[in-house]
C-alpha cells in the first residue's frame, strides 16, 4: 500500500553518491501467458537485481511486450510468478515504472514536459494529495538529470525521439522506481540520441536501478547491456551477454528450425 511506513528494508538503492549492495531481487518463475488461444509465453524463467540491465531478445511475435507488460501488471499471466523484493508483483507497486513504446503513446495529449514528468509523484502523493516542496525537488531533479529541464515547458508532441524518451525516463525518476520496464527504448531514435541514451542507462544502473527493455538491434545488445534473455515464447537462454549472446543461440532464437 501507499501508506506503508518504510522499514529497513526500504532503502533507496541510488543517489547521494553512496554505493550499495546489489540486493534487491527480480524472479520471474516459470511464467506462462495466453491471450485466448495464443499461447505467448511457456515457462519463462529470469532473475536478475539491482544495479543490471537486461536486454530481451526475440524475433517478431516471440513474447517481449507480454513479458514486458506482464511485468506492468498489465496483462495477467496462466501461470507462474513474478517477484520483486520476495513480494508478488500486483502492478501497483510504484518501484516498478513501466515505459510503453513510443509507437502506444498519444503524442497529442496536451502536457508539457514537465507536467508528465509531475505524473511521476502521484502515486506517491495520490491524486488528490499535497504536492510538497519536496516533489517539485524531485521533479527538477528528474528533468536534470534527463537534460530536459531547459524543455520543460514543451508540449510532448513537439520533442524528438529521444527526448520523449527522455521524458518517460524522467517520469519513472520522478516516480523513484527501481526498475524500470521498458519496450523498445531505442527504436526509431537517431544515432545520436541512441548513445546519449546508452549512456543514461549505465548512470541509471550505476546508480543501482535495474533496467529492463526489449531490443532490436542485436549489434547494440553487448554494449547496452548486462544481460540477456533470448527468447522465443520459451527462454532460448539466458545470462550474461558476453556468455549468452553466442552465434549458435542468436541462430536458435532467430532460425527458422
Ligand atoms: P514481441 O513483443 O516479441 O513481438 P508479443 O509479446 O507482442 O511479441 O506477441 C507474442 C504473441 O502474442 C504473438 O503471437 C502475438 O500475435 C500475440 N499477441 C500479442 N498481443 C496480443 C493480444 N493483445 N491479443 C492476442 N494476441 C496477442
Amino acid at each position: 500500500s501507499l501508506l506503508e511506513p518504510a522499514s529497513a528494508d526500504d532503502h533507496v538503492c541510488w543517489g547521494g553518491g553512496q554505493r550499495h549492495p546489489a540486493s534487491h531481487e527480480l524472479w520471474v518463475k516459470d511464467l506462462s501467458v495466453s491471450y485466448r488461444e495464443t499461447r505467448a509465453l511457456e515457462h519463462v524463467n529470469l532473475h536478475s537485481r539491482c544495479g543490471r540491465s537486461v536486454a530481451l531478445v526475440g524475433p517478431n511475435g516471440a513474447g517481449k511486450s507480454t513479458l514486458i507488460k506482464t511485468m506492468a501488471g498489465i496483462v495477467k499471466p496462466d501461470d507462474g510468478e513474478i517477484l520483486w523484493r520476495g513480494r508478488r508483483l500486483d502492478g501497483t507497486s510504484r518501484e516498478i515504472a513501466y515505459l510503453p513504446q513510443r509507437s502506444e503513446v498519444d503524442w497529442l495529449f496536451p502536457v508539457t514536459v514537465r507536467g508528465l514528468v509531475e505524473m511521476g509523484r502521484y502515486p506517491v502523493v495520490g491524486w488528490w494529495g499535497a504536492y510538497r516542496r519536496h516533489d517539485k525537488d524531485i521533479v527538477d531533479r528528474a528533468l536534470e538529470t534527463m537534460q530536459l529541464t531547459d524543455l520543460q515547458n514543451r508540449q510532448i508532441g513537439a520533442l524528438s525521439g529521444g527526448q520523449q524518451q527522455r521524458t518517460f525516463i524522467a517520469r519513472a525518476l520522478a516516480q523513484e522506481a527501481h526498475v524500470l520496464i521498458l519496450d523498445e527504448p531505442f527504436t526509431g531514435l537517431d544515432k545520436p540520441a541512441q548513445e546519449q541514451l546508452c549512456q543514461l542507462f549505465g548512470e541509471l544502473t550505476a546508480e543501482g536501478r535495474l533496467l529492463v527493455a526489449s531490443h532490436h538491434e542485436l549489434g547494440s545488445v553487448a554494449p547496452i547491456f548486462d544481460e540477456v534473455l533470448l527468447l522465443r515464447r520459451h527462454v532460448v537462454a539466458f545470462g550474461p551477454v558476453e556468455e549468452v549472446f553466442t552465434p549458435s543461440n542468436i541462430e536458435e532464437t532467430f532460425g527458422t528450425v
